[in-house]
């Protein structure tokens, strides 16, 4: 089952948008023989539905397209029936479909709900009406029900991580009004097309058109790890959206005609699917692998050219630097199996290999019994011992009887309910439970938490206490992770010394980047200090027995900057002069294959550059994975009048939920640098900042990490 054209959809409810490309819009993505297309933004549904017409109009005979919509193809089991006498889906678009008068604006869609809620007793189903001010729908319940008439999820949302129900009209995705819009496009879709078009898992996937319902979040690590840089973006990186549906059409495009096939083989139920659930590593996987960057690998030699710059390029933007080292940066470090250490950097996914629990228990100290109560209160006979975690009970619940259990004890077959000691009241080897309870009360299921198979932590993950918990829950001992990365530290200068004469000054880069090395949770390896003189900065390049090397010092182009000069003379070095303040020059190279991070001599803008450039680049060589710094919006409690051209990072602090700035920029002022608990950061462009404009805070505890 192999397509020629895969087109996927990020649908919207909401009101049409502005033509200016933005998030919560409607977003095409489309692959093409293992190519993805520029994503097309398209600001209405109406607008959609011509674009994709035309794009399923145009195809040549023979070829075959999946096309995905993010909205749900239909609600859970029982919902058809009552609502149009029918289990298919499609009665239920029609029935929505004659509600629905028009697909731009879309509010008579909370109407039709209000009157399928009507149907039902109880509150709902269908919940949370964006329009609660403008258009009250008593029948539509904000939050906080209490009696639902149908359940909540399909059972496909069970597995699929971070669905949220199809009867949500409001806030964050509102799957509900994506779907009620939705509706329409598909029976259009269906009437324009007829018999080539098929949806899927309905009707089957055989036909030259198949429409399917997907989730883009089911591989949001991957999507997430994957945005292209952005500068016009507030978060500087592509729209969220837009890169959901560039990345899965690429994902779908990449897979194996075996693996697409394992997408497609699941139950036909009425409640329909969500292609790819179960399948999101694959899916992920197979994305990697196109962009030709595997899981990660034991290489350990960077290619030669890997700094280079694009010919004729001078200045650099922050974005442009970062978004090259992100590019052609790969894991370098060695890799290792063992016993899990926290900080560790996983080099594979780890697996469960076992479930969690293992077998259904009990959550509660109390008498298990055989389905619900229905009474106020049942009298059983007690069954002879008990089951205590450990402990199980000997077979399995003789019929009708209650048996005593313990919090953490298996149920024993034939029994699925625990009813609390507190509702019992034991007397002469028979127990009184008092009811109205419900089948599967107070039950832990077999595998809630995880099943034996699942990936219970990706590739490049950072170990944390509570990752080695949860690797011995689930029976792993031994993780494959990345050897912590030697990153040798050298400061260069002949005005720099350990035990400084009057005319020198002590060596303030070296324990301060060795420190914010380890803090990143690599090795530092401390190579000491080298004077202004070429060969014996090469001599200490050549007897550096690490992995990176970050130099400070000597990084410019002027006759004392040995550090650039040695390294163009081994012809790997690049000059990236960076359009940051403090910073600038960044000299980066290969000595011998092993990356070299030149960095500036000024202690600020050592340290500046440290975090914001080498922070990421160590972290993907050590195999942890890009990290973008975590930055917080405040408003200012300073003012600045800022010229376009570069980024500035402030040495910065908050204080009463203000960031207030240090008071001088100078770069060598060291003091500041220790008086700051972070750095603003201002964007490239002018900007006049007074007390109150918001302003990015990057605080250093992540930033140091
Ligand atoms: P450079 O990048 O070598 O031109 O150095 C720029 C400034 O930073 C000069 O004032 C140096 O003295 C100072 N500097 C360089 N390295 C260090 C260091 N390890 N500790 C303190 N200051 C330094
Ligand atoms: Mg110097």
């Amino acid at each position: 089952m192999i397509w020629d054209r895969i087109i996927m959809v990020d649908w919207s409810g909401g009101a049409a948008k502005s033509k200016t490309p933005q998030s919560d819009a409607i977003w095409i993505g489309e692959a093409r023989g293992g190519a993805s297309m520029e994503p097309i933004y398209v600001p209405d549904r109406e607008a959609a539905l011509g674009t994709l017409t035309n794009m399923l109009a145009e195809r040549p005979a023979g070829e075959r397209i999946l096309l995905g919509f993010d909205f749900p193809f239909a609600f859970p089991a029982g919902f058809a029936a009552r609502l149009t006498g029918q289990d298919d889906p499609r009665a239920v678009w029609s029935w929505f479909d004659a509600r629905i008068s028009d697909l731009k604006d879309g509010r008579d869609r909370i109407d039709a709900a209000a009157e399928a809620n009507d149907l039902f007793e109880g509150d709902g189903p269908f919940w949370f009406n964006p329009f609660e001010r403008t258009r009250p729908h008593p029948s539509i319940p904000a939050r906080g029900m209490k009696t639902r008439p149908l359940p909540e999820h399909r059972s496909v949302e069970d597995s699929a991580s971070g669905a949220l129900s199809a009867w949500r009209l409001g806030g964050v995705g509102a799957p509900g009004s994506q779907a009620l819009m939705g509706f329409p496009v598909l029976l259009r879709l269906k009437e324009r097309f007829g018999a080539d078009l098929s949806f899927w898992p309905f009707d089957g996937a055989d036909t030259p058109i198949v429409v399917a319902e997907v989730f883009p979040s089911l591989i949001a690590p991957c999507i997430e790890a994957h945005r292209a840089p952005d500068p016009r973006q507030k978060d500087g990186k592509e729209i969220k959206d837009r890169a959901q549906v560039r990345i899965l059409a690429h994902a779908l495009a990449a897979l194996s005609e075996a693996e697409m096939a394992r997408l497609f083989d699941v139950p036909n139920t009425p409640e329909g699917w969500i292609l790819g659930t179960g399948h999101a590593d694959r899916l992920a996987a197979a994305f990697e692998r196109s962009q030709g960057r595997p899981a990660p690998t034991r290489k350990r030699r960077l290619p030669g050219n890997c700094f280079a710059l694009p010919p004729g390029v001078d200045w650099t933007l922050v974005d442009d630097a970062l978004a090259m080292l992100r590019d052609r940066l790969e894991p370098i470090a060695e890799t290792q199996r063992g016993l899990p250490e926290a900080g560790r950097r996983l080099a594979r996914e780890a697996v469960a290999e076992r479930s969690n629990p293992p077998r259904a228990n009990a959550a509660v100290d109390g008498y298990a019994i055989k389905g619900a109560l229905t009474q106020e209160e049942t009298t059983f006979p007690l069954a002879e011992g008990k089951a205590a975690a450990g402990v199980p009970f000997d077979g399995p619940l003789p019929g009708g009887h209650a048996l005593r259990i313990l919090t953490g004890a298996f149920l024993p077959d034939g029994a699925d309910t625990v009813i609390l000691q507190e509702d019992a009241d034991v007397a002469g080897g028979r127990v009184t439970l008092i009811g109205p309870q419900k089948a599967g009360a107070n039950r832990r299921r077999a595998g809630e938490d995880f099943n034996i198979g699942d990936t219970i932590l990706e590739a490049g993950r950072t170990l944390t206490a509570a990752d080695l918990g949860l690797l011995a829950a689930a029976g792993v001992r031994e993780v494959e992770t990345y050897r912590p990365l030697r990153v040798g530290v050298l400061s260069t200068g002949d005005e720099i010394s350990d035990a400084p004469s009057a005319d020198q000054i002590p060596d303030a880069n070296r324990p301060m980047l060795i420190a914010a090395i380890a803090a990143m949770g690599h090795e530092a390896v401390d190579l000491g200090i080298c004077g202004d003189d070429r060969d014996a900065l090469r001599a200490a390049f050549d007897g550096a027995d690490t992995d990176v090397l970050l130099t400070s010092g000597g990084a410019s182009a002027g006759e004392e900057d040995h550090v650039s000069a040695l390294l163009t003379e081994t012809g790997t070095m690049a000059l990236w002069r960076v359009a940051v303040k403090p910073g600038r020059p960044l000299a980066l190279g290969l000595w011998d294959g092993m990356p070299v991070f030149g960095l500036p001599g000024n202690p600020v803008a050592a340290l500046v550059c440290t975090m914001i450039f080498a922070r990421p680049a160590l972290s993907l060589l050590a195999g942890g994975g890009w990290v973008a710094p975590l930055g917080v919006t405040v408003p200012a409690a300073f003012r600045k009048s800022k010229k376009a051209g570069r980024r500035e990072y402030l040495r910065a602090r908050l204080r009463d939920g203000a960031a207030e700035v240090f008071a001088s920029e100078g770069s060598g002022r060291i003091s500041g640098l220790s008086w700051a608990e972070g750095l603003v950061e201002l964007p490239d462009g002018a900007l006049e900042v007074t007390p109150g404009t918001p302003v990015t805070y990057l605080p250093f505890a992540g930033l140091l990490r």
